[in-house]
Protein backbone atom coordinates (compact mmCIF):
# COMPACT_ATOMS: atom_id res chain seq x y z
CA UNK A 1 0.00 0.00 0.00
CA UNK A 2 1.08 3.45 -0.47
CA UNK A 3 0.82 6.06 1.63
CA UNK A 4 -1.16 8.07 -0.73
CA UNK A 5 -3.90 5.43 -0.29
CA UNK A 6 -4.46 6.20 3.24
CA UNK A 7 -7.05 8.40 4.63
CA UNK A 8 -5.41 11.53 5.12
CA UNK A 9 -5.87 12.78 8.95
CA UNK A 10 -7.06 16.52 10.25
CA UNK A 11 -6.08 19.60 7.81
CA UNK A 12 -8.38 21.84 9.30
CA UNK A 13 -9.04 23.52 12.68
CA UNK A 14 -6.40 21.29 15.23
CA UNK A 15 -8.41 21.34 18.32
CA UNK A 16 -10.98 19.46 15.34
CA UNK A 17 -8.49 16.92 14.42
CA UNK A 18 -10.49 13.60 13.48
CA UNK A 19 -8.76 10.30 13.23
CA UNK A 20 -9.52 6.91 11.99
CA UNK A 21 -10.93 4.75 14.24
CA UNK A 22 -7.82 2.87 15.06
CA UNK A 23 -6.24 5.82 16.12
CA UNK A 24 -9.39 7.90 17.54
CA UNK A 25 -8.30 7.10 21.25
CA UNK A 26 -4.63 8.57 20.96
CA UNK A 27 -3.69 12.09 21.51
CA UNK A 28 -3.28 13.88 18.47
CA UNK A 29 0.34 14.58 17.33
CA UNK A 30 0.98 17.51 18.96
CA UNK A 31 3.43 18.42 17.16
CA UNK A 32 3.45 21.40 19.71
CA UNK A 33 6.56 23.60 20.72
CA UNK A 34 9.32 23.26 18.70
CA UNK A 35 12.48 23.62 20.49
CA UNK A 36 13.44 26.05 18.17
CA UNK A 37 11.49 28.89 17.02
CA UNK A 38 10.50 28.11 13.01
CA UNK A 39 12.18 24.28 12.82
CA UNK A 40 10.34 21.45 13.35
CA UNK A 41 12.05 19.14 15.75
CA UNK A 42 12.01 15.04 14.30
CA UNK A 43 13.71 12.65 16.43
CA UNK A 44 16.27 9.93 15.10
CA UNK A 45 16.50 6.51 18.08
CA UNK A 46 19.33 4.33 17.23
CA UNK A 47 18.85 2.34 20.56
CA UNK A 48 22.32 0.55 20.56
CA UNK A 49 24.46 2.91 17.37
CA UNK A 50 25.42 6.06 19.33
CA UNK A 51 25.52 8.29 16.38
CA UNK A 52 28.46 10.39 18.70
CA UNK A 53 30.35 7.08 19.46
CA UNK A 54 33.94 6.19 18.01
CA UNK A 55 33.29 4.17 14.84
CA UNK A 56 34.77 0.76 13.82
CA UNK A 57 34.71 -1.18 17.36
CA UNK A 58 31.68 -3.60 18.57
CA UNK A 59 28.37 -2.99 17.68
CA UNK A 60 29.77 0.68 16.42
CA UNK A 61 30.26 0.57 12.59
CA UNK A 62 27.74 1.72 9.73
CA UNK A 63 24.34 2.33 11.43
CA UNK A 64 25.97 5.12 13.83
CA UNK A 65 27.43 6.40 11.18
CA UNK A 66 23.99 6.49 9.09
CA UNK A 67 22.28 7.89 11.67
CA UNK A 68 25.23 10.39 12.38
CA UNK A 69 25.24 11.78 8.94
CA UNK A 70 21.64 11.42 7.47
CA UNK A 71 20.75 13.74 11.25
CA UNK A 72 23.64 16.62 10.47
CA UNK A 73 22.39 16.53 6.97
CA UNK A 74 18.57 16.68 7.88
CA UNK A 75 19.63 20.11 10.17
CA UNK A 76 21.25 21.54 7.35
CA UNK A 77 17.93 21.18 5.55
CA UNK A 78 16.08 23.05 8.05
CA UNK A 79 15.11 20.40 10.54
CA UNK A 80 15.85 20.27 14.10
CA UNK A 81 17.39 17.08 14.35
CA UNK A 82 17.30 14.65 18.03
CA UNK A 83 18.99 11.62 18.01
CA UNK A 84 18.07 8.95 20.80
CA UNK A 85 20.44 6.76 21.84
CA UNK A 86 20.79 4.14 24.92
CA UNK A 87 24.05 5.92 27.51
CA UNK A 88 26.16 2.87 28.28
CA UNK A 89 28.75 5.03 30.28
CA UNK A 90 28.17 7.34 33.30
CA UNK A 91 30.60 9.22 32.11
CA UNK A 92 29.98 10.07 28.77
CA UNK A 93 27.98 13.21 27.99
CA UNK A 94 23.97 13.04 28.36
CA UNK A 95 23.44 15.94 25.94
CA UNK A 96 26.42 16.12 22.38
CA UNK A 97 25.82 18.53 20.52
CA UNK A 98 27.08 17.77 16.85
CA UNK A 99 26.23 21.19 15.06
CA UNK A 100 23.39 24.34 15.91
CA UNK A 101 20.80 21.64 15.05
CA UNK A 102 21.84 18.77 15.80
CA UNK A 103 22.24 16.98 19.16
CA UNK A 104 22.51 13.10 20.50
CA UNK A 105 20.73 12.50 23.53
CA UNK A 106 21.60 9.72 25.96
CA UNK A 107 19.17 8.19 27.99
CA UNK A 108 18.93 6.23 30.55
CA UNK A 109 17.50 2.81 30.57
CA UNK A 110 19.35 -0.03 32.10
CA UNK A 111 22.68 -0.10 33.80
CA UNK A 112 24.87 2.56 32.26
CA UNK A 113 27.52 -0.33 30.57
CA UNK A 114 28.01 -1.69 27.32
CA UNK A 115 25.50 -4.62 27.16
CA UNK A 116 25.57 -6.89 24.07
CA UNK A 117 22.90 -6.73 21.16
CA UNK A 118 21.18 -9.97 22.61
CA UNK A 119 20.48 -8.90 25.93
CA UNK A 120 19.17 -5.17 24.98
CA UNK A 121 15.50 -5.73 24.61
CA UNK A 122 14.94 -6.34 27.75
CA UNK A 123 15.93 -2.53 28.52
CA UNK A 124 13.36 -1.46 26.05
CA UNK A 125 10.22 -0.38 27.98
CA UNK A 126 12.38 1.94 30.01
CA UNK A 127 13.88 3.25 26.85
CA UNK A 128 10.12 4.32 25.89
CA UNK A 129 9.74 5.92 29.30
CA UNK A 130 12.85 7.98 29.19
CA UNK A 131 12.35 9.48 26.20
CA UNK A 132 8.55 10.13 26.98
CA UNK A 133 10.44 11.76 30.21
CA UNK A 134 12.71 13.51 28.17
CA UNK A 135 9.93 15.20 25.50
CA UNK A 136 8.26 16.33 28.80
CA UNK A 137 10.69 17.99 30.16
CA UNK A 138 11.77 19.94 27.11
CA UNK A 139 8.01 20.27 25.99
CA UNK A 140 8.26 19.09 23.06
CA UNK A 141 6.53 16.36 20.77
CA UNK A 142 7.96 14.66 18.06
CA UNK A 143 5.34 14.42 15.40
CA UNK A 144 7.53 11.97 13.28
CA UNK A 145 10.59 9.66 14.37
CA UNK A 146 12.82 7.55 12.42
CA UNK A 147 13.84 3.99 14.28
CA UNK A 148 16.55 2.34 13.48
CA UNK A 149 17.08 -1.58 14.12
CA UNK A 150 14.38 -3.48 15.06
CA UNK A 151 14.57 -2.24 18.77
CA UNK A 152 14.04 0.90 18.52
CA UNK A 153 11.42 -0.31 16.19
CA UNK A 154 9.94 -1.86 18.85
CA UNK A 155 10.32 1.52 20.81
CA UNK A 156 8.64 3.34 18.03
CA UNK A 157 5.54 0.93 17.75
CA UNK A 158 4.82 1.77 21.54
CA UNK A 159 5.28 5.40 21.07
CA UNK A 160 2.75 5.15 18.14
CA UNK A 161 0.30 3.43 20.26
CA UNK A 162 0.12 6.43 22.59
CA UNK A 163 0.55 9.28 20.16
CA UNK A 164 -0.19 10.14 16.84
CA UNK A 165 3.25 10.01 15.44
CA UNK A 166 4.64 9.68 11.98
CA UNK A 167 7.09 6.45 12.04
CA UNK A 168 9.58 5.88 9.84
CA UNK A 169 11.81 3.13 9.79
CA UNK A 170 15.25 1.61 8.54
CA UNK A 171 16.34 -1.92 9.43
CA UNK A 172 20.49 -2.08 8.89
CA UNK A 173 19.99 -5.78 9.59
CA UNK A 174 17.25 -8.48 9.45
CA UNK A 175 16.84 -11.00 11.82
CA UNK A 176 15.16 -13.23 8.46
CA UNK A 177 18.16 -13.30 6.55
CA UNK A 178 20.82 -13.55 9.34
CA UNK A 179 18.71 -16.33 11.08
CA UNK A 180 18.82 -18.04 8.13
CA UNK A 181 23.04 -18.89 8.37
CA UNK A 182 22.68 -19.78 12.06
CA UNK A 183 21.82 -22.99 13.60
CA UNK A 184 21.73 -21.30 17.24
CA UNK A 185 18.89 -18.77 17.52
CA UNK A 186 19.44 -16.46 20.11
CA UNK A 187 16.23 -16.08 22.56
CA UNK A 188 15.33 -12.88 21.39
CA UNK A 189 14.97 -14.56 17.95
CA UNK A 190 11.12 -15.00 18.19
CA UNK A 191 10.07 -11.38 19.31
CA UNK A 192 12.69 -9.77 16.59
CA UNK A 193 11.36 -11.80 13.60
CA UNK A 194 7.86 -10.52 14.98
CA UNK A 195 8.88 -6.49 15.48
CA UNK A 196 10.31 -6.82 11.91
CA UNK A 197 7.56 -8.01 10.66
CA UNK A 198 5.03 -5.36 12.60
CA UNK A 199 7.38 -2.60 11.85
CA UNK A 200 6.60 -3.04 8.09
CA UNK A 201 3.01 -3.51 8.40
CA UNK A 202 2.18 -0.45 10.62
CA UNK A 203 5.04 2.14 9.65
CA UNK A 204 3.89 5.16 7.65
CA UNK A 205 7.01 4.43 5.73
CA UNK A 206 9.89 1.69 5.84
CA UNK A 207 13.05 2.98 4.34
CA UNK A 208 15.24 0.12 2.26
CA UNK A 209 18.71 0.93 1.38
CA UNK A 210 18.68 -1.01 -1.66
CA UNK A 211 16.46 -2.20 -3.81
CA UNK A 212 17.98 -5.61 -3.02
CA UNK A 213 16.25 -5.01 0.82
CA UNK A 214 13.26 -4.24 -0.99
CA UNK A 215 12.93 -7.44 -2.29
CA UNK A 216 13.95 -9.38 0.65
CA UNK A 217 11.89 -7.39 2.95
CA UNK A 218 8.86 -8.36 0.32
CA UNK A 219 9.83 -12.13 0.17
CA UNK A 220 10.79 -13.24 3.40
CA UNK A 221 8.72 -10.52 6.02
CA UNK A 222 5.51 -9.17 4.30
CA UNK A 223 3.71 -8.17 1.23
CA UNK A 224 2.22 -5.15 3.30
CA UNK A 225 3.36 -1.72 4.09
CA UNK A 226 5.10 1.23 2.39
CA UNK A 227 8.35 0.87 1.37
CA UNK A 228 10.52 3.78 -0.13
CA UNK A 229 14.28 2.74 -1.23
CA UNK A 230 16.90 5.60 -0.26
CA UNK A 231 20.42 4.90 -0.40
CA UNK A 232 23.19 5.10 2.71
CA UNK A 233 25.46 7.86 1.95
CA UNK A 234 29.09 8.85 2.23
CA UNK A 235 30.64 11.86 2.85
CA UNK A 236 32.24 12.47 -0.63
CA UNK A 237 33.85 16.09 1.30
CA UNK A 238 35.65 13.89 3.00
CA UNK A 239 36.49 10.26 0.95
CA UNK A 240 37.37 11.36 -2.08
CA UNK A 241 40.58 10.72 -4.70
CA UNK A 242 43.96 11.33 -3.50
CA UNK A 243 46.88 10.04 -5.51
CA UNK A 244 48.13 6.85 -4.72
CA UNK A 245 51.41 7.47 -4.52
CA UNK A 246 50.75 10.22 -2.30
CA UNK A 247 48.55 8.66 0.02
CA UNK A 248 51.40 5.77 0.17
CA UNK A 249 53.75 8.62 1.36
CA UNK A 250 51.99 10.01 4.41
CA UNK A 251 51.21 7.04 5.54
CA UNK A 252 54.95 5.16 5.48
CA UNK A 253 53.54 2.18 3.01
CA UNK A 254 55.86 1.27 0.57
CA UNK A 255 54.94 2.35 -3.05
CA UNK A 256 55.98 -1.06 -4.93
CA UNK A 257 53.68 -3.21 -2.76
CA UNK A 258 50.50 -4.49 -3.91
CA UNK A 259 48.32 -3.21 -0.91
CA UNK A 260 44.90 -5.42 -0.39
CA UNK A 261 42.41 -3.43 2.23
CA UNK A 262 39.85 -4.34 4.35
CA UNK A 263 37.90 -1.95 6.97
CA UNK A 264 34.99 -2.98 9.19
CA UNK A 265 34.29 -4.71 12.56
CA UNK A 266 35.12 -8.01 13.61
CA UNK A 267 32.46 -10.23 13.76
CA UNK A 268 32.31 -14.10 11.05
CA UNK A 269 29.78 -12.60 9.16
CA UNK A 270 31.83 -9.85 7.73
CA UNK A 271 34.12 -12.82 6.25
CA UNK A 272 37.53 -12.10 7.07
CA UNK A 273 38.78 -15.24 7.16
CA UNK A 274 37.70 -15.71 3.26
CA UNK A 275 39.81 -12.58 2.58
CA UNK A 276 43.03 -14.08 4.42
CA UNK A 277 42.38 -17.77 2.58
CA UNK A 278 42.03 -15.59 -0.81
CA UNK A 279 45.49 -13.54 -0.03
CA UNK A 280 47.12 -16.84 0.59
CA UNK A 281 46.69 -18.57 -2.64
CA UNK A 282 46.46 -15.33 -4.72
CA UNK A 283 49.00 -14.53 -7.36
CA UNK A 284 50.22 -11.38 -6.04
CA UNK A 285 51.48 -13.46 -2.55
CA UNK A 286 53.46 -15.77 -4.83
CA UNK A 287 55.51 -13.02 -6.50
CA UNK A 288 56.08 -11.83 -2.69
CA UNK A 289 54.48 -8.63 -3.77
CA UNK A 290 51.20 -8.23 -1.37
CA UNK A 291 50.40 -6.44 1.43
CA UNK A 292 46.98 -6.86 3.49
CA UNK A 293 45.81 -4.66 5.88
CA UNK A 294 43.25 -5.43 8.35
CA UNK A 295 41.71 -2.30 9.60
CA UNK A 296 39.53 -2.36 12.68
CA UNK A 297 39.22 -1.71 16.57
CA UNK A 298 37.94 -4.16 18.87
CA UNK A 299 37.61 -4.93 22.85
CA UNK A 300 40.01 -7.26 23.82
CA UNK A 301 37.51 -8.75 26.18
CA UNK A 302 34.90 -8.61 23.84
CA UNK A 303 33.44 -10.87 21.15
CA UNK A 304 35.15 -8.83 18.25
CA UNK A 305 38.15 -9.20 20.03
CA UNK A 306 37.78 -12.89 19.82
CA UNK A 307 37.08 -13.08 15.74
CA UNK A 308 40.41 -10.55 15.97
CA UNK A 309 42.59 -13.40 17.74
CA UNK A 310 40.96 -16.15 15.54
CA UNK A 311 41.70 -14.28 12.30
CA UNK A 312 45.50 -13.63 13.93
CA UNK A 313 45.79 -16.92 14.00
CA UNK A 314 44.45 -17.90 10.39
CA UNK A 315 47.15 -15.31 9.48
CA UNK A 316 50.07 -17.33 11.29
CA UNK A 317 48.66 -20.54 10.31
CA UNK A 318 49.03 -19.80 6.94
CA UNK A 319 52.45 -17.86 7.11
CA UNK A 320 51.12 -14.65 6.32
CA UNK A 321 52.29 -12.71 9.52
CA UNK A 322 54.81 -10.95 7.51
CA UNK A 323 52.82 -8.70 4.78
CA UNK A 324 49.79 -8.33 7.17
CA UNK A 325 49.14 -4.89 9.27
CA UNK A 326 46.39 -4.88 11.67
CA UNK A 327 46.26 -0.93 12.12
CA UNK A 328 43.54 -1.31 14.49
CA UNK A 329 40.12 1.23 14.51
CA UNK A 330 40.99 4.60 11.86
CA UNK A 331 39.03 7.59 11.99
CA UNK A 332 37.39 8.97 9.15
CA UNK A 333 40.18 11.68 8.99
CA UNK A 334 42.82 9.28 8.31
CA UNK A 335 40.38 6.68 6.51
CA UNK A 336 40.45 8.30 3.03
CA UNK A 337 44.21 7.73 2.93
CA UNK A 338 44.26 4.16 3.40
CA UNK A 339 41.12 3.73 1.14
CA UNK A 340 43.46 6.21 -1.67
CA UNK A 341 46.70 4.15 -0.87
CA UNK A 342 45.29 0.62 -1.23
CA UNK A 343 45.32 -0.93 -4.64
CA UNK A 344 41.90 -2.96 -4.00
CA UNK A 345 39.46 -2.89 -1.16
CA UNK A 346 37.56 -6.31 0.24
CA UNK A 347 34.16 -6.72 1.41
CA UNK A 348 33.83 -10.11 1.53
CA UNK A 349 31.03 -9.98 4.23
CA UNK A 350 28.38 -13.25 4.08
CA UNK A 351 25.47 -10.78 3.84
CA UNK A 352 25.58 -6.81 3.89
CA UNK A 353 22.16 -4.79 3.71
CA UNK A 354 23.99 -2.17 2.77
CA UNK A 355 27.87 -1.70 3.18
CA UNK A 356 29.13 1.58 3.75
CA UNK A 357 32.71 0.77 3.30
CA UNK A 358 32.72 -0.41 -0.35
CA UNK A 359 31.08 3.13 -1.30
CA UNK A 360 33.80 4.96 0.66
CA UNK A 361 36.18 3.06 -1.11
CA UNK A 362 34.71 3.83 -4.66
CA UNK A 363 34.29 7.20 -3.54
CA UNK A 364 38.56 7.58 -2.93
CA UNK A 365 38.84 5.58 -6.49
CA UNK A 366 39.83 2.25 -5.52
CA UNK A 367 38.44 -0.22 -7.12
CA UNK A 368 36.19 -3.01 -4.48
CA UNK A 369 36.01 -6.67 -5.06
CA UNK A 370 32.71 -7.79 -2.83
CA UNK A 371 30.79 -10.25 -2.06
CA UNK A 372 27.63 -10.65 -4.35
CA UNK A 373 25.07 -9.84 -2.03
CA UNK A 374 22.60 -7.27 -0.72
CA UNK A 375 23.20 -3.90 -0.78
CA UNK A 376 26.81 -4.70 -2.56
CA UNK A 377 24.97 -5.76 -5.30
CA UNK A 378 23.52 -2.28 -5.89
CA UNK A 379 26.41 -0.23 -5.27
CA UNK A 380 29.32 -1.86 -6.84
CA UNK A 381 28.82 -2.24 -10.53
CA UNK A 382 30.90 -5.43 -11.53
CA UNK A 383 33.48 -5.01 -14.06
CA UNK A 384 32.99 -0.89 -13.83
CA UNK A 385 34.05 -0.09 -10.13
CA UNK A 386 35.10 -3.39 -9.01
CA UNK A 387 34.22 -7.02 -8.86
CA UNK A 388 31.38 -9.17 -7.44
CA UNK A 389 32.49 -12.55 -6.16
CA UNK A 390 30.01 -15.31 -4.61
CA UNK A 391 30.11 -14.97 -0.65
CA UNK A 392 33.05 -17.18 1.09
CA UNK A 393 34.30 -18.23 -2.41
CA UNK A 394 38.16 -18.51 -1.58
CA UNK A 395 39.00 -19.03 -4.57
CA UNK A 396 36.81 -16.53 -6.57
CA UNK A 397 38.12 -13.76 -4.10
CA UNK A 398 41.81 -14.85 -5.27
CA UNK A 399 41.46 -14.10 -8.81
CA UNK A 400 39.16 -11.48 -8.24
CA UNK A 401 41.66 -9.81 -6.36
CA UNK A 402 44.63 -10.81 -8.83
CA UNK A 403 42.57 -9.57 -11.84
CA UNK A 404 42.52 -6.15 -10.35
CA UNK A 405 45.99 -6.45 -9.23
CA UNK A 406 47.39 -7.70 -12.74
CA UNK A 407 45.44 -5.54 -15.15
CA UNK A 408 46.41 -2.29 -14.38
CA UNK A 409 45.42 -0.50 -17.04
CA UNK A 410 41.56 -2.16 -16.55
CA UNK A 411 41.98 -0.80 -12.31
CA UNK A 412 43.08 2.56 -13.62
CA UNK A 413 39.67 2.63 -15.71
CA UNK A 414 37.97 1.12 -12.60
CA UNK A 415 39.65 3.87 -10.05
CA UNK A 416 38.11 6.43 -12.75
CA UNK A 417 34.38 5.12 -12.94
CA UNK A 418 34.11 4.38 -8.98
CA UNK A 419 34.15 7.79 -7.68
CA UNK A 420 31.29 8.58 -10.11
CA UNK A 421 29.17 6.14 -9.50
CA UNK A 422 29.31 7.29 -5.87
CA UNK A 423 29.37 11.26 -6.11
CA UNK A 424 25.87 10.38 -8.45
CA UNK A 425 24.41 8.31 -6.09
CA UNK A 426 25.73 8.00 -2.74
CA UNK A 427 26.37 11.64 -0.83
CA UNK A 428 24.56 12.26 2.31
CA UNK A 429 23.16 15.70 1.00
CA UNK A 430 21.31 13.69 -1.82
CA UNK A 431 20.30 10.95 0.89
CA UNK A 432 19.19 13.22 3.31
CA UNK A 433 17.44 15.53 0.29
CA UNK A 434 15.05 12.10 -0.59
CA UNK A 435 14.31 11.51 3.74
CA UNK A 436 13.57 14.93 4.14
CA UNK A 437 10.69 14.87 1.15
CA UNK A 438 9.82 11.79 2.76
CA UNK A 439 9.08 13.40 5.95
CA UNK A 440 7.45 16.19 4.28
CA UNK A 441 5.13 14.13 2.53
CA UNK A 442 4.41 12.00 5.46
CA UNK A 443 3.13 15.30 7.84
CA UNK A 444 1.16 16.61 5.29
CA UNK A 445 -0.63 13.65 4.57
CA UNK A 446 -1.07 13.06 8.37
CA UNK A 447 -2.80 16.86 9.17
CA UNK A 448 -4.97 16.53 5.85
CA UNK A 449 -8.12 15.74 7.50
CA UNK A 450 -10.08 12.58 6.22
CA UNK A 451 -13.31 15.01 7.10
CA UNK A 452 -11.98 17.48 4.85
CA UNK A 453 -11.85 15.36 2.03
CA UNK A 454 -15.57 14.55 1.34
CA UNK A 455 -16.21 18.01 1.35
CA UNK A 456 -14.37 18.74 -2.11
CA UNK A 457 -15.65 17.91 -5.87
CA UNK A 458 -14.09 14.35 -6.58
CA UNK A 459 -11.43 16.54 -8.85
CA UNK A 460 -10.09 18.81 -6.38
CA UNK A 461 -10.06 15.77 -3.94
CA UNK A 462 -7.95 13.72 -6.28
CA UNK A 463 -6.12 16.78 -6.41
CA UNK A 464 -5.09 16.91 -2.99
CA UNK A 465 -4.46 13.68 -2.39
CA UNK A 466 -2.35 13.10 -5.48
CA UNK A 467 -0.38 16.48 -6.25
CA UNK A 468 2.95 15.82 -4.88
CA UNK A 469 3.69 19.96 -5.54
CA UNK A 470 1.09 20.40 -2.76
CA UNK A 471 2.62 18.47 -0.79
CA UNK A 472 5.96 19.48 -1.56
CA UNK A 473 5.07 22.96 -0.72
CA UNK A 474 5.25 22.35 2.80
CA UNK A 475 8.57 22.66 4.79
CA UNK A 476 10.54 21.50 7.69
CA UNK A 477 9.39 25.07 9.04
CA UNK A 478 5.81 25.06 8.42
CA UNK A 479 4.77 21.41 8.94
CA UNK A 480 3.03 20.45 12.16
CA UNK A 481 4.07 23.67 14.10
CA UNK A 482 0.34 24.43 15.12
CA UNK A 483 -0.27 24.07 19.03
CA UNK A 484 -3.02 21.94 19.47
CA UNK A 485 -5.35 21.59 22.26
N1 LIG B 1 34.86 2.19 10.29
C1 LIG B 1 35.73 3.17 10.77
N2 LIG B 1 36.93 2.79 11.25
C2 LIG B 1 37.33 1.50 11.27
C3 LIG B 1 36.44 0.52 10.76
C4 LIG B 1 35.21 0.89 10.28
O1 LIG B 1 35.43 4.35 10.77
O2 LIG B 1 38.43 1.23 11.72
C5 LIG B 1 33.57 2.64 9.72
C6 LIG B 1 33.57 2.58 8.20
O3 LIG B 1 34.27 3.68 7.68
C7 LIG B 1 32.07 2.55 7.89
C8 LIG B 1 31.49 1.81 9.08
O4 LIG B 1 32.49 1.81 10.11
O5 LIG B 1 31.57 3.87 7.81
C9 LIG B 1 31.14 0.38 8.74
O6 LIG B 1 29.93 0.39 8.04
P1 LIG B 1 29.45 -0.83 7.11
O7 LIG B 1 28.09 -0.49 6.60
O8 LIG B 1 30.47 -1.13 6.09
O9 LIG B 1 29.39 -2.08 8.10
P2 LIG B 1 28.57 -2.35 9.46
O10 LIG B 1 29.47 -1.96 10.58
O11 LIG B 1 27.32 -1.55 9.40
O12 LIG B 1 28.30 -3.83 9.44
Amino acid sequence: MSFKDKPPISLMKTDSISHSKAESSISPFASAKPAIPGRQPIALISDHGDPAAEIGKEEAGGQNVYVRQVGEALAKLGWQVDMFTRKVNSEDPTIVQHSPHCRTIRLKAGPEKFIPRDELFDYMPAFVEAFEKFQLKEGTNYPLIHTNYWMSAWVGLQLKQKSNIQLVHTYHSLGAVKYQAVSHRPTSAEIRLSVEQEILEKAHAVVATSPQEEEVLRSLVSAKGHIEVIPCGTDISNFRVVPKAEARIKLGLDPNEQIVLYVGRFDPRKGIETLVRACAISEARKEGKLRLIIAGGCDEEGADGRERKRIENIVEELELSGITIFPGRLDHNILPLYYAAADVCVVPSHYEPFGLVAIEAMACGTPVVASNVGGLKFTVISEETGLLVSPQDVAGFAAAIDRILIDELWARKLRRLAPVRVSQNFSWGGVAIQLSDLYRRLLASSIMDEQFLPLLLPRQRENVVSSPSRLASVTPANVGLTKVG
